[in-house]
């Protein structure tokens, strides 16, 4: 190697730091290594693998071609403390990508900077707070449907709110009658709702339940996560609601799953506008793009820097690709394979509810167990030596034994069938040899892991053992 052509650094570490030995590190060479990382990414399944089912997480097919784009130098290797007018095109970038979530939601104006569904959700909240003290009000109940996501009263409290439930009604949407009778008590500043709710349900009382908080002094806050089901059909912003998150990483078509990055942008009406997080992008005086801290009722910096930029570029790809024909054949198709999915397994697993689904399906596998003795954990595991990724299980509370599924518009017709049939190969299975079932997965690198222990128990470095 050539000599360095800097000092040599100095030597002042102090003696008691120093080892006195080497460090117990593996010796293994490149080739070991590489092989142990490959064997290692072999056992995994992703989308790239097969259909990913995981019900209120839209893992849909992320096109290769906005990671190309994403990866472009002068998106990709532009720092975040360069000057301005150094970055005009990916300060452009995000004013487009909020105009077009402007567009697509029916909101007035949009922050990207939280990084995830849940930090969209406390930004949001935020917001809803700092309203409600600028008018002088400290009210703190937060209403949340019993079929909410549980990122969403977790959001409420961080914020100094009190969540409390709403019960659904017998259709699998928020009991109008319920919210009529608590609403007018005054002391409701918000209610958390998704739409379409984690049963896949229209809440199709929305304009109502709007007018309803209005009235009374409190906000909507809408959880837009599962806004794959409305794109290009039905937008938030016209059902009357102030606050709408929504995720890049679900909807717009960027990969999740392992942790991130993501990207949550929270979208505002009205007079919430004033209290977004900053930075802002606007437009100065000298034709220049800046990112702006000049909003003095903002509640302030919800990040570091400006958010997830990698996740706004595929986010912009998406929209740009795919038009706004391509949205909403986006959206219908994704109804259409819930659906076909839905009518594929109706008879042989339960619904516990008779309303109409969108992009997902909730069935419940109460029946099932009382039938076979195998619990909807069982079918899960079963179908992994079918080669499925299995569905979202246990969650929404309300439904016993669910069994979430979302398959998303990204599936053909063939790989819905061979989900369908997996499944009812599962069911058939566990009425005729339910011991089979009971003991899967067979065939993947690991059985049945203690979810408790793995997390009571966490194991997260390298310790060299004790020879
Ligand atoms: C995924 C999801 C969230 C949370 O989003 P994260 O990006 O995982 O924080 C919130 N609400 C609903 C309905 C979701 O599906």
């Amino acid at each position: 190697m050539p000599r360095l052509a800097v000092p040599e650094p100095p030597d002042d570490l102090e003696p008691e730091l120093r080892r006195s030995e080497p460090p117990p590190l593996p010796e293994l060479s490149e080739t070991e290594v590489l092989r142990h990382f490959a064997r290692l990414s072999h056992r995994n399944y992703s989308i790239d693998d097969g259909l990913l089912p995981l019900g209120s997480c839209t893992m849909k097919y992320n096109p290769r071609v906005n990671e190309q784009l994403a990866r472009l130098p002068g998106f990709a290797a532009i720092h975040p403390l360069q000057p301005e007018e150094t970055v005009q095109g990916a300060l452009a970038l995000m004013r487009d990508l909020e105009r077009f979530l402007v567009e697509i939601s029916g909101m007035d104006a949009f922050t990207l900077v939280p990084a995830a569904g849940a930090h969209g959700e406390l930004t949001g909240m935020l917001m809803i707070r700092r309203a409600l003290l600028h008018r002088g009000d400290d009210r703190r109940v937060v209403l949340i449907p019993d079929s909410a996501h549980g990122t969403n009263p977790a959001s409420a409290a961080f914020c100094g709110f009190t969540p409390e439930p709403i019960a659904s009604d017998e259709r699998g949407q928020v009991d109008l009658a319920a919210l009529e009778a608590r609403v007018p008590r005054g002391d409701v500043a918000a209610i958390m709702l998704t739409n379409p709710n984690t049963l896949g349900i229209f809440e199709s009382d929305i304009a109502r339940i709007c007018e309803l908080l209005h009235a009374h002094g409190g906000f909507v806050y809408a959880d837009g996560a599962n806004m794959n089901a409305l794109l290009g059909i039905s937008r938030p912003g016209d059902h009357g609601v102030d606050v709408l998150h929504l995720n890049l990483h679900k909807t717009f078509s960027t990969p999740h799953g392992g942790g991130g990055p993501g990207s949550g942008p929270v979208g505002v009406r009205g007079e919430l506008v004033d209290f977004l997080p900053v930075p802002r992008v606007v437009e100065g005086e000298d034709g220049l793009l800046h990112l702006s801290t000049d909003f003095p009722r903002s509640i302030g910096r919800v990040a570091a820097f400006y958010g997830n930029f990698g996740v706004m570029v595929r986010a912009a790809a998406y929209i740009l690709e795919m038009g706004p024909e391509g949205l909403r054949r986006a959206g219908e198709d994704a109804i259409l394979a819930a659906n076909y999915v839905r009518k594929g397994l109706e008879d042989v697993l339960e619904l516990s509810y008779e309303t109409p689904t969108l992009h997902e399906v909730v069935f419940s596998g109460r029946r099932l167990e009382k039938e076979t003795g195998c619990r909807t954990l069982d079918l899960a595991k079963r179908l992994i030596d079918h080669g499925f990724h299995p569905p979202t299980i246990y969650f929404p509370l309300i439904v016993p034994g669910a069994l979430m599924i979302e398959p998303t518009e990204t599936e053909s017709r063939e790989e819905l069938d061979a989900f369908v049939a997996a499944i009812r190969a599962v069911v058939e299975e566990a009425h005729r040899d339910p011991e089979t079932v009971k003991g899967a997965p067979w065939t993947a690198p690991v059985r049945r892991l203690d979810e408790v222990k793995a997390n009571r128990q966490l194991v997260l470095r390298w310790e060299p053992s004790a020879d």
